[in-house]
């Protein structure tokens, strides 16, 4: 199983997964211009894109997904978990229940946000990979859906110091640091060392703002905690917008890691 975030943050999210050469867009928060050109620099094609899985109904995950349609025709399946949306093409399934598409066993687990929004855990074989991006906590049933994954795609959005000094209006702080916002970069530390034990050995911080945030701050807090958990080997990087992450072969061990230059930032 091969795993590229293209491209996350508030201008657009799209992560791109593919098992035994048939792929799945999470998420189509860009064109299918701009998504068609984020696939090309991995070395990927839009038909290998079977299928589109929508985590909840922000346009930022959504916007892309009519012309991918309009593109791509019949042979693309749009699958959404309730009261996301997604368009009349749109298959809806119940969270918490597998099924199956391009492949994988996919599952939608709900997560809270300020919309209907749902993490999604992929399996193909003994392989296991999670994306859970815009939630205002991680809950003990959100850890429970990732635990075992060997790859995760996790919000860290904020810097919490970063956000309470930095210029966004009171309301709109208030609304991201909320139970029902985004991930600080500390709380998605303190899932990493949850989940680290449990076998993950790749984490891709996602979403993460362009104001009260950095690739290296987001890497800095969520590595220091998994090392301070007795976790260093877990690769730790950040993705980007518009710059898709190399290639994550999920379940690749993790002894004999080291940091490349680039690496950090998901930029080759
Ligand atoms: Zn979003
Ligand atoms: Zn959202």
């Amino acid at each position: 199983m091969l795993l590229s975030v293209l491209s996350s943050g508030s201008s657009g999210n799209a992560t791109y997964v593919e098992a035994e050469g048939r792929g799945v867009l999470v998420d189509a928060g860009l064109s299918c211009r701009r998504i068609r050109a984020l696939l090309a620099l991995v070395g990927r094609t839009l038909d290998r894109v079977q299928a589109v899985l929508l985590t909840h109904g922000h346009a930022d995950h959504t916007a892309g997904v009519a012309s991918l349609v309009r593109e791509c025709g019949d042979g693309l399946r749009v699958v959404a978990a309730p009261g996301v949306g997604g368009g009349p093409r749109s298959e809806v399934v119940p969270e918490g229940v597998p099924f199956e598409v391009c492949g994988f066993e996919a599952t939608f687990f709900s997560v809270p946000h300020d919309a209907a929004t749902y993490g999604l855990r992929l399996r193909a074989g003994e392989l296991c990979a999670a994306v859970a991006t815009d939630l205002g906590e991680v809950v003990e049933e959100t850890l429970l859906w990732m635990r075992g994954a060997d790859a995760v795609v996790l919000e860290a959005n904020h810097d919490a110091e970063w956000l309470r000094r930095g210029p966004y209006p009171a309301r709109l702080k208030r609304r991201i640091s909320s139970s029902s916002g985004h991930l600080s970069n500390l709380q998605a530390a303190e899932a990493a060392a949850a989940l680290a034990p449990h076998g993950l050995k790749d984490l891709v911080l996602a979403h993460l703002s362009e104001t009260n945030n950095s690739p290296a701050r987001a890497c800095g807090t969520v590595s220091r905690a998994l090392r301070a958990a007795g976790h260093p080997g877990v690769r730790v990087r950040a993705s980007l917008p518009g710059r898709p992450t190399p290639w994550i072969e999920v379940g690749a061990p993790v002894a004999g890691y080291r940091r490349e230059a680039g690496q950090l930032f998901g930029v080759e």
